[in-house]
Order: C-alpha cells, then structure tokens, then sequence
C-alpha cells in the first residue's frame, strides 16, 4: 500500500508487544495507553511541528508554534475521551541561525500554555538542526473504561462532529498569502490555525454519556477523519455536511474568494475538532450534552468514504 497509510501499517504490524500486558493500546489510535496504577491509566502521545511541512518561517512567531505544539497533542488525549492531562516533555531542533531570543520567547509561552491548561512542562530536549521542528510528549491519566477507541463504528451509526471545520485550512492559506490586511479581517480563521482548542471538555462528556462508539481528532481533514473511522469498523461512510458546519467567517472568506466551504470543512486539515461515530437512538442525548455537535454523515455497510454533493471533487491531505 502506498502513501501514509502504507508507512503506517507497517508500524503497526511491527511494534507489536503481545506479551506485554501493561501495554494497553499500542500504535494506531490516538493515543498510547500503558497500565500505571489500578483505575489510573497513562495516556501518552507525542506529535512535532517541522518547518517547511506544518508552517512556514516566514509567518511563524514563536509564541504561535509553543501554543500549536501544546494543543495538537493535548487534542490527541481529548479524542481518548475522558483523560486528565498531567505533563509534557518538548524538545527542539534549532537552525543554527535562529536567535535565542526565539527560543526564550518560545519557551516562556509554552510554559503560560502549560499553565492554561493545568500542567506542568517536565523536561524536554535541544539540538542543532538543518530546519526547525518543535516535538512534544504529554500524557494524562484515565480509567480503562472512560476510554474511546477510533475502531467501533457499525453500520447505521451517525457521523459526528464538535469543532471547527476548514477554518484552519482557510487560516493556513491566509498566511502564506501574507497579506496584513486579510489577516485582520479573518483573525478568527487565522486563530484556528495557530491556538485549535484541544476539546478536552468534550471528549470528558462523550465519553461519560458513552455517546461515541469510535472518535478521533481530526487533524487531517473531516474526509480522512471519517475515512480511517470507517476502515477501522470495515463500513462505508458518506460524508453529508450541512449548512451549519459552516461558520460564518468560512462563508465570509469563502464568498470572497468565490469557492466551496464545503471543499475546505471535508479536506481541510489541522481542524483539531472531535469526530466520532455514534447511534442514531443517541443524537438527543448527544444533542444535551453537546450544544454545537454536527451531523455529517453516516456509516453504511460496505467499504470507502465519499462526499454527498461534491461531484467527486474530494481531497484529502496526506504527509507521504
Ligand atoms: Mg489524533
């Protein structure tokens, strides 16, 4: 198999340790969990911002990427549900021409995210480096059964989704246009580029309500999200967002620049939103406990993902 999907699969099918019973959930979910003490699980993950590939230097600050680095790992403990966050490691590879002045500015705004979020940065790493890139380990505590697994979707199950959709993909572009002007007028899109909010919140309710019956956090786009729900539970999924998963600043930079919202909510990446799959009998309940959820689509029998309404114009971002 080719691409990331390729790269993955192997992964999984060689860091298996069948003969570790602490380990508790192995590569391919959101997060590692490893048994820590009776009823406190560890929640571990870890995930980088590489120059080049996630931002560009040149509209990059370095108080942006400490926020960026602290909250897309913080939104891999949310998509496991109900996890307290507890600490972090960060580590960076520097350029030799990047000022110290970066990394103080870096380092002091980590630690205010840190403290946003109620945890403390324990340690981490430093090296010289070709191009910049800023990594991070966090982990959380969770008990086994508030935990949501990306594979439990079936058949009949609605897809759902609590978050941004394309706003920052709309943000992203924004940027590498540099244009001050049209950051000032879409600060909301440009902000959910650089500051996604990890949905610890919602996820702590999905899981208490037991709402999900697969979840992730989508980091590469709403169609690769539900995607890798549905080829984990062997369904098919057909993507059908609506007009409310479309906030009004999209629609306004949309309008603009005369294009599809819909192609930036189902393509777009780095969203950092929940999506899961539930049953239908639970919308309401889902409805109570979420205010803002979105139907998207819904899980079939059969295998793929497609796009309602979009004429087979459908991209999703892959690393590979
Ligand atoms: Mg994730």
């Amino acid at each position: 198999m080719a691409g990331e999907a390729g790269v993955l699969k192997v992964i999984e099918s060689v860091l298996r340790f069948p003969a570790d019973r602490r380990l508790i959930l192995g590569p391919g979910d959101d997060c590692a969990v490893v048994r820590h003490a009776p009823g406190r699980e560890l929640v571990i993950t870890t995930d980088e911002l590489v120059e080049g590939t996630h931002y560009l230097g040149r509209f990059a600050s370095p108080e942006n990427l400490a926020g960026k680095l602290m909250r897309v790992n913080l939104s891999d403990l949310a998509a496991m549900g109900a996890v307290r966050p507890v600490a972090c490691l960060a580590g960076a590879g520097l350029c030799r021409d990047t000022p110290p002045v970066f990394f103080s500015r870096f380092i002091r705004e980590l630690k205010r995210e840190a403290l946003r979020f109620g945890i403390s940065v324990a340690g981490g790493n430093l090296a010289r480096a070709r191009e910049n890139h800023f990594y991070m380990t966090v982990w959380g505590e969770a008990s086994r059964c508030g935990l949501v697994k990306r594979r439990g979707a079936a058949a009949g199950d609605l897809l759902l989704s609590v978050g941004p959709l394309g706003e920052a993909a709309a943000g992203l572009e924004i940027l590498k246009r540099g244009s001050r002007a049209e950051a000032g007028k879409f600060p909301g899109l440009v902000r959910a580029f650089w500051r996604p909010r990890p949905m610890l919140e919602e996820g702590r309710r999905i899981s208490r309500g037991r709402l999900a019956t697969g979840m992730l956090d989508n980091s590469d786009g709403l169609f690769s999200s539900a995607r890798q729900l549905a080829a984990l539970a062997r369904c098919r999924v057909i993507l059908s967002p609506g007009e409310g998963a479309c906030s009004p600043a999209l629609r306004a930079y949309c309008a603009g620049k005369k294009k599809d919202w819909r192609s930036y909510a189902i393509s777009g990446g780095e969203d950092y939103g929940l999506v899961f799959s539930a049953r239908p009998e639970d919308l309401s309940k889902i409805k109570n406990a979420l205010p803002r959820v979105l139907v998207v689509g819904r899980f079939e029998r059969g295998r793929g993902a497609e796009a309602e309404n979009l004429d087979g114009k459908v991209k999703s971002f892959e690393h590979f």
